[in-house]
């Protein structure tokens, strides 16, 4: 038995995948109950009557270019948050087993676990030390009911940078006891490489990327799971069958142009600088104690009062996240970098 098979929910180990139905565009296809003939102002490439190929294959091999991995190593999603879903549903049984987070993170891990009823470990980042991955801790608390370890680098919401050794000594020294998923959602926004180069010696490890940031297409949701191909293919067995519309294979297979890639790197190049004037004003602006540095679209400020700070924001028709919910963030607002006239109009509101 396979250390994915041992870790993995039984009942899924032992699921029959679905067939979907062979996707060969030069066969006479009458095997999936589809109407022979495209709707009239349909002009897709393969034809919205066709299901779509469940895992795109020309789409898997750009994705596989962009990321640098190999395609076995890819699972495409509906957004990322959809593979946080099925590693939780794949891995933890109700009841039972746990994953870990490291407050104040992003909240859909902990949604995921309370649908599936997998339980929640708590590991802080360390404040004190900007929000810092505390890897002894980490280890310490990673029990036999741990599955699966969430880490997010540039983290939601704080914006920083988890650092990269802590994050391979967790992975090393939790060897084929859990996955870690390091969920970099944002890593393009910052001066780190992806560490999705390690997943190939390091079975244990998955990496999380999406179209959602900085690519500019969070209204395609179309996020990728990057993990050992073994974890690949026990996902697919339960991702729902045909999942990613065909509309959204072929706009993001031809979206994904070297066009594309070099008008990423000046939109990033843009939303750094916006990110850093932002950040200089805001510091000084009325009623912040301080702006977090950050290494994402977004900058977390904390405020002196700041249900009011937020209040002249919606008097003023923008809107700002809440982040005051969040461990250790009761002062705290989170703002998206946007075009320098938003920003103008966000820092006008607090000038
Ligand atoms: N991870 C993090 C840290 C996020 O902030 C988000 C979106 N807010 C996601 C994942 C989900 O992204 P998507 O489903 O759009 O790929």
């Amino acid at each position: 038995m396979s250390w994915v098979t041992s870790l993995a929910r039984p009942e899924i180990v032992a699921l029959k995948s679905f067939e979907p139905a062979a996707w060969e565009p030069a066969v006479t296809r009458l095997n999936a109950n589809e109407l022979p003939w495209r709707a009239s102002a349909d002009e897709s490439l393969a034809g919205l009557n066709r299901y779509p190929d469940p895992q795109a294959r020309a789409l898997i091999g750009r994705l596989s270019e962009v990321y640098g991995v190999a395609p076995e190593s890819l699972l495409v999603c509906r957004g990322s948050d959809e593979a946080i879903d099925l590693l939780v549903r794949a891995f933890c049984r109700s009841g039972q087993d746990a994953v870990m987070i490291c407050p104040p993170t992003y909240g859909l891990y902990t949604l995921a676990a309370g649908i599936q009823g997998a339980h929640v470990v708590s590991v802080p980042l360390a404040a004190g030390e900007g929000f810092a991955l505390d890897a002894r801790a980490v280890l310490e608390r990673s029990t036999a009911e741990v599955k699966l370890v969430f880490l997010c680098s540039p983290n939601n919401p704080t914006g920083n940078l988890l650092s990269e050794s802590a994050i391979l000594q967790v992975t090393d020294a939790l060897a084929q006891r859990v996955i870690v998923v390091v969920d970099e959602a944002y890593i393009e926004f910052s001066h780190r490489e992806s560490l999705a180069v390690h997943v190939a010696r390091r079975p244990q490890l998955a990496v999380l990327r999406t179209l959602s940031k900085a690519h500019g297409l969070a209204g395609a949701r179309l996020g990728t799971l990057i993990a050992d191909p073994e974890v690949i293919r026990l996902l697919r067995k339960i991702i729902a069958p045909y999942a990613v519309p065909q509309l959204i294979v072929e706009a993001v297979t031809t979206l994904l142009s070297p066009l594309h890639l070099r008008t990423l790197q000046r939109r990033i190049a843009q939303v750094r600088a916006e990110r850093a004037r932002v950040q200089e004003v805001l510091a000084k602006a009325a009623g912040v104690t301080a702006v977090l540095p950050s290494e994402a679209n977004f900058l977390l400020a904390r405020f002196r009062d700041p249900a009011f700070s937020l209040a002249r924001t919606v008097a003023a028709g923008i809107r700002i996240r809440d982040v005051r919910g969040y461990l250790g963030l009761s002062d705290a607002l989170r703002i998206s970098i946007g075009t320098p006239e938003e920003n103008d109009r966000l820092l006008g509101v607090w000038s």
